[in-house]
């Protein structure tokens, strides 16, 4: 039987080889928790596409298991691609930064987001999430930058798993935050729902009031409903030299 402290370290050990993408492909939410089914035996060495056939020999040597091909149902093996932001089409609502697992798109509300070139790991994670389909995946064309990527690898993958580790910690600490802050409130509204019963009954309007709505999903709402309409008019100022041709048409028909 294996000891806490040597199951984490089984854990270190395979998570140190692969390649912190955090893409979740492999079925796992990171990385570390890929390491850590593999460790338990829950999962199979081939399960990681941006790792591929030189990640797979890795955790064959280091567990001492046989060789099994990647696994497709996880994906293929591809050329590194990074996240590119069309700017001139982005809304601002900042669910790209979200979904990001490192930290990799600057930004804030209402205004253009940027992918920081250098931080992606191209996991793609912030192409679906973005409601008006303006991140696209785009192969790395500067041969000095593949070269770069390829030879600081390892690197990379640490930064890469520190940045996730980090993010991780935040979102937690902010979560912390937020339900003392909604404990709090909870609390001083609870001290105003006792001095209100005692004094003052809540008038139907009060009891009535409708609940008022997301700001931020209005935003996202009304950003998409702009892109739309754009997207109609492009359409339809294209849509008259069509119109006009297909009147000439019918008018040689008719004689
Ligand atoms: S890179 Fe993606 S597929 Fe590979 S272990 Fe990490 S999260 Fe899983
Ligand atoms: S910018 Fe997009 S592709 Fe790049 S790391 Fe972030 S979520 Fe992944
Ligand atoms: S999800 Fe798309 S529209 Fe929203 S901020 Fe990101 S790039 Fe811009």
């Amino acid at each position: 039987m294996t000891s806490d402290l040597e199951h984490d370290a089984l854990i270190n050990r395979i998570d140190a080889v692969l390649p912190q993408t955090q893409c979740t492909k492999c079925g796992y939410n990171g990385c570390r928790p890929y390491a850590t089914a593999i460790a338990e035996g829950a999962a199979d060495i081939n399960q990681c596409p941006p790792g591929g056939d030189e990640g797979i020999h890795k955790l064959v040597r280091l567990l001492n298991r046989p060789y099994k091909p990647l696994n497709p149902q996880n994906g293929v093996e591809k050329p590194l691609v990074l996240a590119f932001i069309d700017e001139a089409i982005c809304i601002g609502c900042t669910l790209c930064i979200k979904a990001c697992p490192v930290d990799a798109i600057s930004g804030a509300a209402k205004q253009m987001h940027t992918v920081v070139k250098a931080l992606c790991t191209g996991c793609d994670l912030c192409v679906a999430p973005c409601p008006v389909d303006c991140i696209s995946m785009e192969p790395v064309m500067d041969p000095q930058e593949a070269r770069h990527r390829h030879d600081e690898k390892q690197a990379f993958a640490d930064a890469s798993r520190e940045r996730f580790e980090f993010r991780n910690m935040r979102l937690e600490r902010d979560k912390l935050e937020k339900a003392d802050r909604m404990a709090a409130r909870g609390l001083a509204r609870q001290d105003v729902d006792v001095d209100t019963t005692q004094t003052t009954p809540s008038t139907p309007n009060e009891a009535t009031a409708p609940v008022i709505e997301d700001p931020k999903k209005a935003l996202i709402a009304a950003a998409m409903a702009r892109a739309k309409a754009q997207r109609e008019a492009q359409a339809a100022a294209s849509a008259p030299a069509q119109g006009k041709q297909e009147d000439k048409d019918s008018t040689k028909d008719s004689q």
